[in-house]
């Protein structure tokens, strides 16, 4: 097999299983019953290994089977919306995605495209429960992976929302681009499992948003959410320069609102783009063709972000849109740099 057929093998044909965790593995590994596994001892040796070529990796991802040890929860980050909660934090049980968003800040943050996840959801649960004993707590689950891509082969989704009945004091938001299949609608309904939906227009979807379900695919599973039960989130976020960006995004608004009640719809979420000056500098290195990459954007406080007039601007024609349909701005939350 030449060197690039090797790269460019379909995603998970090896597997890298961390010793000690087969028997916690196995129902994942079922999935793929011809897949090459390769046992190692720790996920960090093939994960983060130094040199690695994320956009070459993600075309041809590994997937890694681990046991987190520490780092269960994380304070929320600065660029990430609290929506008013005063104990906000987030997880990590799976790292990467098997999406390809060119703006993604994963592709700044991991040193490889491979995509690791961590089989000890029960310790992510003990975690979060010490967490409850001292106050409630907010907490995102799919801010490193879209977790819900993943659910027919995970369940993760499942587990999170059966966990989150079981206590009073935590919400959860479960933030996806939509999925293709529907594991997803076996999780448990509850006012404290929020489905937050990004939601980007078409011509967004196909050249930034790379292997993600269609507009209309997100739109199905978002009045699909509703009819279950969850309270549903739409994220306008990240608005991304686009041509004729005012009236993409206005059209947008109307296609939503054509498809759903947005009456219905929990909350909205809107916010441009902004990525750390780290990630910026990485991510610029390994696509220097990306146009939403290398964007002049103005660089304060390690954060680099559109000037504040445009990102006004922005932001203001979609809230005009939503109250065309009578949301006004409490159900919206803002994030704008300060
Ligand atoms: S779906 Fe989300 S996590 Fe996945 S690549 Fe896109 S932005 Fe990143």
């Amino acid at each position: 097999m030449s060197l690039k057929e090797t790269l460019l093998q379909p995603k998970f044909t090896e597997i890298y299983v961390e010793e000690g965790i087969r028997t916690q593995a196995d129902s994942i590994l079922s999935h793929f019953p011809n897949a090459h596994i390769i046992m190692i001892q720790d996920y960090r040796d093939v994960f983060d290994r130094p040199r690695q070529s994320y956009s070459l990796q993600h075309k041809s991802q590994k997937l890694i089977l681990a046991r987190k040890k520490d780092g269960f929860l994380y304070p929320g980050s600065p660029v990430c919306q609290s929506f008013g909660n005063p104990y906000f934090m987030y997880s990590s049980c799976v790292m990467n995605c098997v999406y390809d968003c060119s703006y993604c800040f994963l592709k700044g943050m991991y040193p490889g495209g491979n995509l690791a996840v961590f089989v000890n959801l029960e310790d992510y649960f003990d975690a979060v429960e010490k967490e409850l004993q001292k106050h409630s707590l907010y907490l995102c689950v799919s801010y490193d992976a879209d977790l819900l891509s993943l659910e027919s082969i995970l369940g993760y989704g499942r587990a999170w929302s059966e966990f989150v009945r079981k206590h009073d004091n935590l919400t959860i938001e479960i933030r996806t681009k939509g999925t293709f299949d529907t594991s997803w609608q076996k999780m448990t309904v509850s006012d404290r499992t929020i489905l937050a939906f990004t939601l980007s227009p078409e011509t967004v979807i196909a050249k930034e948003e790379k292997g993600t379900p269609s507009l209309s695919a997100r739109l199905a599973m978002l009045q699909k959410a509703m009819d279950l039960g969850f309270p549903v989130r739409i994220c306008f976020d990240p608005v991304l320069m686009c041509p004729d960006q005012k009236q993409a995004y206005q059209d947008l608004v109307e296609k939503i609102a054509t498809a759903i009640d947005l009456q219905k719809v929990r909350d909205f979420s809107l916010g441009s783009f902004r990525l750390s000056k780290v990630y910026m500098a990485r991510m610029r290195r390994q696509y220097p063709d990306s146009a939403v990459l290398q964007y002049p954007y103005v660089c304060e406080k390690g954060f680099y972000h559109l000037p504040a007039r445009i990102e006004t601007e922005m932001t203001d024609s979609i809230v005009e849109a939503l109250a065309e349909h009578g949301i006004g701005k409490e159900k919206i939350f803002f994030w704008r740099e300060s």
